[in-house]
């Protein structure tokens, strides 16, 4: 693999104070700590702050590791240039300025993108970040993702992004309403059921979707499709909430075997416990499987016996700390997390995470990527010259994008399948694509990464050309 990236090692993206809050979204009706101050400027995205900076992440933009991979496929595919120039950027992308009046009383001004990256499968279809370090090269970087995910998982959608760079951690719950019915009014004329379908990422949840769908509703009637991951009372599938989580855990069981793994006698890893980490780690329990190590933005802890991954959800959802979890485990030095000893390690948190710098220090088998874009292209070699097995993003985390193609199927036809439906569904498109990429990887004896690239962007590169657009 060439190494055209060139990383820098400066520390993080997530600062100190962004950390110690994280990016988990008030319910409806709870009280976020609002800091009153600082909510962005007009019209900008967010910038570092002075403070001291977690010794966690490369300076790598995602959008480079994303672009470097498509440049190592295109290669390999033999994209003409004219035909690549398509894809590296995006089709449409729209910034917008969301001015929402805060409980201070002061109008706060922040910065809102929606990113169309290619639409030649279908409709686009992709999450939406609040986040106060997103920017458009971040939003740029996740909707080229989603191009490839949707189409390595064969479902019928394009890749899309869009994102605000506002903290909800910081806000409560009434003024992150507010951000997303803003922003909803400022980029609803590119969205709707049959031209793009956002869903919930980092720092947005079913709650956030709801208020999303209600505002689209004003303007166009009742219309569940043009959001995914709703809650369950508002349209919302079975089996989407967990859905990340549980698609990494079926890729997990079908790359075990790759290494003569038992499920039952695995230990593993998780570095980010929210939504995708919580429900793998979960589900990675019920096979038997033992967690001997996890973080969240605020600290890691670690324990040889294993950490009960079901208590320690219930602990995380009452607004606590993952070191705060009392179960006999020792706190660690987050840094330390990817040295622990282990034979999963499963990323889910945020890009960049597994760098030049930690990669070589990790002591596990496999490495499931429930994360966006969480190793550095030089990781991701360090890490395949240790024969550790990668199961890339693209492939591993896309089961929360199946089970939002179920959910939105299920509303266009106001139907509802039942949550054994979804699952049994939800695996068969998961192992259908875990089988595709091992397949070619051991045909073109390469890594998964390349290989699912590989596939993925055939399959765009076929639909645009089919199409008549290229
Ligand atoms: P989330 O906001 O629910 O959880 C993120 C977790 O990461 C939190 O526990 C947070 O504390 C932790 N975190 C943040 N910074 C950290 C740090 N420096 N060290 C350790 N932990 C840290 O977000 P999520 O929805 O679970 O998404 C996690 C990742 O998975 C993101 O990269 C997202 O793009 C990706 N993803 C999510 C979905 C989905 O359906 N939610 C689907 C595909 C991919």
């Amino acid at each position: 693999m060439s190494d055209e990236v060139t990383e820098k090692r400066v520390g993080a993206e997530v600062t100190e104070e962004e950390a110690a809050d994280g990016p988990t979204v008030p319910q409806q009706g709870e009280a976020g700590p609002h800091s009153g101050e600082g909510h962005g400027e007009p019209d900008k995205s967010a910038k570092r702050t002075e403070e001291e900076p977690a010794p966690t992440r490369a300076e790598i933009s995602n959008y480079e590791i994303v672009e470097h991979w498509f440049n190592v496929a295109a290669e390999r595919l033999e994209l003409p240039d004219d035909v690549a120039a398509v894809f590296r950027s995006s089709y449409r992308e729209v910034q917008v300025q969301v001015p929402v009046r805060l409980g201070d009383g002061k109008l706060h001004v922040f910065s809102g993108y929606r990113v169309q990256h290619n639409g030649a499968r279908g409709p686009y279809k992709g999450g939406i970040r609040f986040h106060p370090e997103v920017d458009l090269d971040e939003v740029r970087a996740l909707a080229v993702l989603m191009t490839w995910k949707t189409a390595i998982v064969n479902i019928p959608y394009g890749g899309a992004k869009g994102g605000v760079n506002v903290d909800p951690s910081k806000l409560e719950s009434r003024e992150v309403q507010a951000v997303a019915r803003s922003f909803m009014d400022k980029i609803e004329k590119v969205l709707g059921p049959q031209r793009d379908i956002p869903a919930p990422d980092v720092g947005t949840n079913a709650q956030v979707m709801a208020w999303l769908m209600d505002e689209y509703g004003k303007l166009h009637g009742h219309t569940p499709a043009c959001v995914t991951g709703k809650p369950i009372a508002l349209e919302g599938s079975f089996g989407r909430e967990a859905a990340t989580g549980r698609g990494v855990v079926q890729v997990f069981r079908d790359a075990a075997t790759e290494i003569d793994l038992d499920p039952a006698d695995t230990t593993f890893v998780v570095q980010g416990f929210g939504n995708v980490g919580s429900w793998a780690a979960r589900l990675m329990q019920e096979l038997g499987a033992k967690m001997v190590g996890v973080a969240d933005a605020k600290g890691a802890i670690a324990s040889k016996h294993g950490i009960d991954a079901g208590k320690l959800a219930r602990h995380v959802r009452d607004g606590r700390r993952v070191m705060d979890f009392d179960s006999g485990a020792e706190e660690i030095d987050p840094a330390d997390l990817v040295a622990l000893e282990c034979d999963v390690f499963i990323p889910a948190a945020l890009g960049g995470m597994i760098h030049s710098e930690n990669a070589g220090r990790m002591r596990c088998r496999m490495m499931v990527e429930g994360a966006n874009s969480p190793t550095t292209p030089r990781a991701d070699e360090i890490l395949n010259d240790n024969g550790v097995l990668i199961v890339p993003d693209v492939l591993a985390n896309a089961g929360g994008v199946v089970v939002s193609y179920f959910e939105w199927a299920q509303n266009l036809q106001h139907f509802r399948w039942s949550e054994d439906e979804v699952n049994e569904k939800l695996g068969q498109i998961m192992r259908r694509a875990f089988r595709e990429v091992a397949g070619r990887a051991r045909e073109d004896g390469t890594p998964m990464r390349p290989a699912a690239y590989e596939l993925g962007i055939q399959r765009v590169v076929e639909a645009a050309s089919t199409r008549g657009y290229i």
